[in-house]
């Protein structure tokens, strides 16, 4: 079998590159280990910005990917206290609001039952030929046998843990970390957002509320990164909220899921070898406060599609072979404001974390946001994805 490009994962990075290649009238394969019942109900945080949307408009699908218009507030509350940023930008700026899973279950939809795209689910034992001058070939296994698809270029959208990155040889790609030192608590819950979606900061350390759909939202609370859910019972998780809200009127209502996440920035780079390209959580990492992973992995496959339409269509293979320099700068930058955001909100916490000066100089870089319009531009742009 043959097919221009193999897609590796049928997550948001995976499915977005497809449907913008089939819109451009090339031909790929998504190769995915899980069903699609599993995709699509698999629960992922992340609200499409401002940036994104306006790539999705001009790849012609925003109509048919996402929803309405989303908060451009959010209230940072310390120690009980509130006050509301509003994210500055005109009309023609805003995001809309489209968590990942509703854009995944969207994409889905689009690809496989509207324009007829070929995702295989389900499959196992994925290998990578993609040596230097041989045509590459991908293989893999599925409930009818071993099969291998030979191609022109292959997608790595199989995020951290997969088998693209992978298959790259020891010592061709650097790679830089940085460990935050603590995690995440992350709580789906059956109650909205009444207000504004909230960033807590309290001397009990950080506690967010983010909008989740109509009835449901999220909390994320600070914890050690040793801490698992026996460590946390429903109503700790609700004293918790209670304590580091400030909201002692808060009632506990149904928790769905407990999740917990270490917040660490990963950076992989080169972004490709020889014909393999990679996408989006497969290259790089990013702590969740700032929201960024799921936007990160959409600006990656908008460059990486344009690449391969320019090569596919045109023959013309620069930009394909600058994929990584061109990308590489936009994702050191939001690391940096996911590092600034994440920095920010835990150390104005709790002292206990790095210390009283830690803490004093992380409020005032707060206040700056409220106090400074050349800081609160600044921040307004990261939000929206624009700076
Ligand atoms: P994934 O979505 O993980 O998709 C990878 C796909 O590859 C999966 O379908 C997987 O099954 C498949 N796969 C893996 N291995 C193989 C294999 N061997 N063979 C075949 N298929 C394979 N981002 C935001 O923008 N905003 C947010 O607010 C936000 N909040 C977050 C909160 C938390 C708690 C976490 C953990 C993440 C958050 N993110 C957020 C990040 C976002 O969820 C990720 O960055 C995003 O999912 C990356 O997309 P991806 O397509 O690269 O990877």
């Amino acid at each position: 079998e043959e097919a221009p490009i193999v897609i590796i994962g049928a997550g948001v990075a995976g499915l977005t590159l497809a449907t913008f290649l089939h819109t451009a009238g090339i031909r790929c394969v998504v190769l995915e280990r899980r069903d699609r019942a599993y995709v699509e109900t698999r629960q992922r945080a992340g609200v499409v910005d401002a940036q994104n949307v306006r790539m999705f408009e001009r790849w012609d699908l925003a109509d048919r990917l996402l929803s309405g218009p989303v908060a451009q507030t959010i209230e940072y509350r310390v120690n009980g206290v509130g006050r509301v940023f509003e994210i500055l930008g005109d009309e023609a700026s805003e995001g809309r609001f489209c968590t990942q899973q509703m854009l995944v279950t969207n994409l889905l939809r689009v690809l496989i039952d509207e324009i007829g795209g070929d995702v295989r689910f389900g499959v196992s034992e994925i290998t990578i030929r993609n040596e230097d001058a041989v045509r590459p070939q991908v293989g893999y296994r599925d409930a009818g046998g071993a099969h291998a698809i030979d191609c022109d270029y292959i997608a790595g959208c199989d995020a951290d843990r997969g088998v693209s990155r992978a298959s790259i040889p020891d010592g061709v790609l650097t790679t830089i970390t940085h460990e935050f030192g603590y995690a995440w608590l992350a709580a789906l819950v059956e109650a909205p957002v009444t207000g504004h979606p909230i960033m807590g900061i309290s001397d009990h350390g950080f506690v967010a509320q983010l909008p989740r759909g109509p009835k449901r939202s999220r909390y994320y609370l600070q914890c050690a990164l040793t801490d698992g859910p026996e460590d946390w019972p429903d109503e700790r998780i609700w004293d918790e909220i209670r304590l580091r809200t400030g909201d002692s009127a808060l009632e506990n209502v149904e928790i769905h899921d407990k999740d917990f996440v270490p917040l660490r920035s990963v950076m992989r780079f080169p972004m490709q070898h020889n014909r393999l390209f990679l996408a989006g959580d497969a290259a790089h990492l990013v702590p969740p406060t700032g929201a960024k992973g799921m936007n990160l992995a959409l600006f990656d496959v908008d460059m990486l599609a344009q690449a391969l339409v320019s090569a596919l269509c045109d023959g013309e293979v620069a930009a394909l072979a600058g994929y990584s320099d061109t990308v590489l700068p936009r994702l050191w930058r939001y690391q940096e404001f996911s590092a600034w955001m994440t920095d920010t909100m835990h150390d104005a916490g709790n002292p206990a974390l790095h210390g009283p000066f830690r803490q004093m100089t992380a409020r005032a870089r707060l206040d700056e946001l409220f106090s400074s319009p050349v800081a609160g531009r600044l921040h307004s742009d990261f939000q929206r994805g624009v700076a």
